[in-house]
C-alpha cells in the first residue's frame, strides 16, 4: 500500500497491459486524481509517468493492479523498476488469477475443466498455487465424510491468505449440500456455488469483482439447466470427457448425489455429437461420456437411445476409443452390449457398480435390482463376441449388513471376476434415508470387511491379469517413464500397461501401439511393443 514519504515523481506502472486495454483516462480515474502525464519509461512499456502530491509515496514506481497478488507478481517478474510501492484498486481488473483444486470423481474433474474455461473467458488466468492466486476455488466432493472433511481442512489451512486480499470460493457438492451455512462455518468464503449453478458463474464473478462479500449460487433440485459451454479447458489433448446427463433420480438410501446434483437431465444428442466432432477435429482420439448414471440417458429430442448415441460418437472420424461411465444396473440394456460388439471404437469395458451381492442389502439400499437381475446383465456382457472387461463399486458395512450378506458380496465378486473393484466403507451422509437406519455396523468391523474383500479381490484380479500374458493388445500411449525406459499406456479394457518400445524412438503420447503382454501384476500389465 502507498506509504507516506517524500513528494516524488512517480511512475504508475500498470500490470499486464492495463493502459493498452483501458487507456490513460481509465488509469487516472482509478488513481482517483488528475495525473500529470510525463511520458513513458523504460521500466514498463505501458507505464505512465506523473507527479503526485496526494499519494506521497516513497517510491519511484507505483505498481497498480486489481489485487496485491497481481502487483507482487508483476514486481517479481521484473516488469517494473525496483522501489515499487504497491497500490491495489479493485476497479482495476487488470490481471485476475485463480487457483482451482478439484476433489472427487470424474464428473468433478470435468466440471472443473468447464469452470476453468469459463474463468479464462472472463479474463482470469490459472496459477499453480494458492499463494499466487487472487481467487482460490475448491471444487468439492461430499460423497463420503472423509472427502467433505478434506475441503474444510484445506480451507482452514489456507485462510491465512485472506490477509493478502485473496477471495475464497467453494464449488460443487459440499457447496450445494451445506449452502449458505458455509459462510457461517468459514466466514472468509465469498462464493458458494453448486454444480447446477455454474452457468451463472460469469455473473457471480462480476459481483465478486464488484466487492460483494457473500454470493451463493444454489439451484433447487428441480432445475432443468445443464452446464454446456464451448469454453471447456480440457487438461489432456488426446483424451477428453463429455457430460451427456447430469443429476440423479435414483435416490439410493446412502447417497447424497440426488440432493447435490439435482434431478436427472440429459443433453440433446445433437449437442453431444457436435461437441464430440469438435473434439475429433482438434485432435482428440478418445472420448469418455459421463453421467452419474450415464445409461439412464434420454435424448430430449427423442432421436437416439443411449446405445445409438454411443455408436454415433464412436463412428465420428478420428475417434478411436469411446468409454462411458457410470452405468446403473437397472437401466443397463442388452443393446449396449450389442453396440460394443458391432462398433470397434467402443471400448471393451463396462463399469457396473453392484454395491452389494445380497438382494436383501440391495433392497435396503433402494438399488432397484436384485442379485439375480445384476448377474443377468453380467451374463449379457460375458456372452458378447468381444471379451468385455467389467469393474464395479462396492459399499461394505451398510446398516444391517449381516456377515452372511457380506459373504454374498464376496461370492458375487468371485463369480463375476472383475478386473477392478472400488470398495468403500459405508459413510453416513446428511439428508439420506440410511442415516436413521438402525443396526449401524461399527467402524472397525467395516474396516475388517473392507480388508477381507480387498485381499480376496487382489488374488482374483492377479489370476485374471495373468491370463492375459501372451495376448497382443492395442495400447493408447499416455506418457513415458524414462528412468525405466518404459512407455505408459492403457488398453481398451482401461488396464494400465507399461511396455518396452520396439526401437530407440519412443511412441508419442496420443499414439497407439500394438503390445504383447509379458508380465502381470494385480493392477497392471507389462509388455513389449511388437
Ligand atoms: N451412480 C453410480 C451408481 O449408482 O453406481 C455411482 C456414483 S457414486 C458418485 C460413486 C460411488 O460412491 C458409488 O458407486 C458408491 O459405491 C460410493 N458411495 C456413494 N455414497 C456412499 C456412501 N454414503 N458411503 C460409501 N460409499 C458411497
Ligand atoms: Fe448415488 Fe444411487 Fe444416484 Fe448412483 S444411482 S448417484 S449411487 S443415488
Amino acid at each position: 500500500m502507498a506509504s507516506h514519504g517524500d513528494n516524488v515523481a512517480v511512475t504508475i506502472g500498470l500490470a499486464h497491459g492495463f493502459v493498452k486495454q483501458r487507456g490513460y483516462d481509465a488509469a487516472m480515474r482509478v488513481a482517483g486524481r488528475t495525473l500529470e502525464l510525463r511520458g513513458e519509461t523504460e521500466a514498463a512499456q505501458d507505464a505512465l509517468l506523473f507527479s503526485d502530491e496526494e499519494l506521497q509515496v516513497k517510491a519511484s514506481v507505483i505498481v497498480v493492479a486489481a489485487t496485491e497478488t497481481a502487483v507482487e507478481r508483476a514486481v517479481r517478474e521484473g516488469k517494473f523498476l525496483t522501489h515499487a510501492a504497491l497500490y491495489s484498486h479493485p476497479d482495476m481488473a487488470v490481471e485476475k488469477t485463480f487457483f482451482l483444486e478439484t476433489f472427487g470423481c470424474q464428473m468433478n474433474v470435468h466440471d472443473s475443466e468447464k469452470v476453468i474455461g469459463t474463468l479464462q473467458q472472463q479474463g482470469y488466468s490459472q496459477v499453480d498455487t494458492e499463494e499466487a492466486a487472487d481467487l482460490i476455488l475448491y471444487n468439492t466432493c461430499s460423497i463420503r465424510d472423509k472427502a467433505e472433511q478434506k475441503v474444510f481442512n484445506r480451507l482452514n489451512d489456507t485462510k491465512k491468505l485472506l490477509k493478502q486480499g485473496k477471495r475464497f470460493g467453494v464449488l460443487g457438492c459440499v457447496a450445494q449440500q451445506e449452502g449458505e451455512a458455509i459462510f457461517e462455518r468459514a466466514p472468509y468464503v465469498s462464493l458458494v456455488s453448486g454444480s447446477a449453478s455454474y452457468r451463472k458463474l460469469p455473473e457471480m464473478l462480476a459481483r465478486l469483482e464488484a466487492g460483494e462479500r457473500r454470493i451463493a449460487g444454489l439451484d433447487d433440485r428441480q432445475t432443468d439447466e445443464t452446464f454446456e459451454t464451448e469454453f471447456t479447458a480440457r487438461s489432456n489433448p488426446y483424451r477428453g470427457y463429455i457430460t451427456i446427463i447430469e443429476g440423479c433420480d435414483k435416490f439410493c438410501a446412502y447417497c447424497v448425489v440426488p440432493y447435490t446434483r439435482g434431478k436427472e437431465r440429459s443433453r440433446t444428442s445433437t449437442s453431444v455429437l457436435a461437441e464430440a466432432r469438435r473434439m475429433a477435429e482438434s485432435g482428440y482420439s478418445e472420448v469418455q461420456l459421463l453421467g452419474q448414471n450415464v445409461n439412464s440417458y434420454r435424448d430430449p429430442e427423442g432421436k437416439r437411445s443411449f446405445a445409438e448415441l454411443l455408436a454415433a460418437v464412436a463412428e465420428i472420424p478420428g475417434i478411436r476409443r469411446v468409454r462411458f461411465t457410470t452405468s446403473h444396473p437397472r437401466d443397463f440394456t442388452q443393446d449396449i452390449v450389442e453396440a460394443i460388439d458391432s462398433v470397434p471404437a467402443l471400448c471393451n469395458h463396462v463399469h457396473l457398480p453392484v454395491q452389494s451381492g445380497s438382494t436383501t442389502t440391495l433392497k435396503r439400499m433402494q438399488r432397484e435390482y436384485t442379485r439375480e437381475q445384476y448377474l443377468e446383465r453380467i451374463g449379457w456382457i460375458k456372452g458378447s463376441r468381444r471379451p468385455i472387461s467389467v469393474t464395479t463399486d462396492i459399499i461394505v458395512g451398510f446398516p444391517g449388513e449381516t456377515v452372511a450378506e457380506f459373504e454374498e458380496t464376496l461370492s458375487l465378486l468371485e463369480s463375476v471376476q472383475y478386473d477392478a473393484v472400488f470398495a468403500f466403507k459405508y459413510s453416513p451422509r446428511p439428508n439420506t434415508p440410511a442415516l436413521v437406519m438402525i443396526d449401524a455396523i461399527p467402524d472397525d468391523e467395516k474396516g475388517k470387511r473392507l480388508q477381507v474383500l480387498l485381499d480376496r479381490q487382489r488374488e482374483w484380479q492377479r489370476a485374471n491379469y495373468t491370463k492375459r500374458i501372451g495376448q497382443v493388445v492395442e495400447v493408447a500411449v499416455e506418457g513415458h517413464n524414462t528412468q525405466r525406459g518404459q512407455v505408459n499406456g492403457r488398453t481398451s479394457e482401461n488396464i494400465t500397461l507399461n511396455f518396452v518400445p520396439s526401437g530407440p524412438i519412443l511412441p508419442a503420447p496420443g499414439s497407439f501401439a500394438l503390445v504383447e503382454v509379458t508380465q502381470s501384476f494385480p493392477n497392471s500389465l507389462v509388455g513389449r511393443a511388437v
